[in-house]
């Protein structure tokens, strides 16, 4: 038996045309049910869709033998005990500073308000900038409009949401895919059948 984690939400919408193509498919009656195990149409494939941050979690703890998520969240989680197996080239998009267009952003330090701490950090850090970091779940582009900080570090897909609140990207901090992850357990032990995956993903990307 082979479980994959998958991140629900935007990534979810990429993921399944992939995984289809591969040869596994999700019914729409396993998909709208409230079931948390999802069966698919192999009887020795069982699918989680959970939240994206928690994929690398389920993975690590061998939980899930696979799973599918985004290169930011790896980032955030340290990628420990997991290890990532291709780059599926879905749900591209930017790790960014953006800002106000008129915001000072080279003078004393830099509040920046982020979901993504750790990215965040190292990338101020390593240019030698100081930072205060503030840790938000959600609505990032508020901040700079309420003055709670100088600038974000965010994903931008389109740039729409900036726009829609007068915010301007500034830096590209990484260029962001979806990834195939694994545990180094499962891979030692179910090394054929997750090859097998592997070559049937490689062949239809
Ligand atoms: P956009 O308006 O298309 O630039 O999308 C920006 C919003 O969507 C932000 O709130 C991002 O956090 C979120 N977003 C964009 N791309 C992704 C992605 N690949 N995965 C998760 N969230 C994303």
């Amino acid at each position: 038996m082979l479980t994959i984690a998958l991140s629900k939400g935007r990534i979810l919408e990429q993921t399944l045309p992939l995984l289809e193509k591969a040869g596994l498919s999700i019914s729409e009656k396993e998909l709208q049910s409230r079931k948390l195990v999802l069966d698919t149409n192999l009887d020795e494939i069982k699918v989680i869709i959970i939240r994206a941050s928690d994929v690398p979690v389920f993975v690590q703890h061998g939980a899930a033998d696979l799973g599918i998520a985004g290169k930011d969240v790896l980032l955030e989680h340290g990628a420990n005990g997991v290890f990532e197996l291709i780059d599926l080239g879905i749900s591209k998009c930017k790790l960014m500073v953006a800002s106000k267009p008129d915001q000072d952003l080279n003078e004393g330090t830099l509040k920046v308000a982020t979901k993504y701490v750790k990215s965040a950090k190292a990338y101020f850090h390593s240019q030698g900038r100081q930072v205060e970091i503030i840790k938000l779940s959600g609505a990032m582009e508020l901040a700079p409009i309420v003055g709670l900080a100088d600038c974000i570090v965010d994903l931008v897909d389109t740039g729409n949401t900036l726009k829609a609140n007068n915010l301007i990207p500034i830096e590209l901090i990484q260029n962001i895919s979806s990834r195939l992850i694994v545990n180094s357990a499962s891979f030692n032990t179910k090394h054929s059948k997750i090859n097998d995956w592997l070559d049937k993903i490689k062949d239809n990307l």
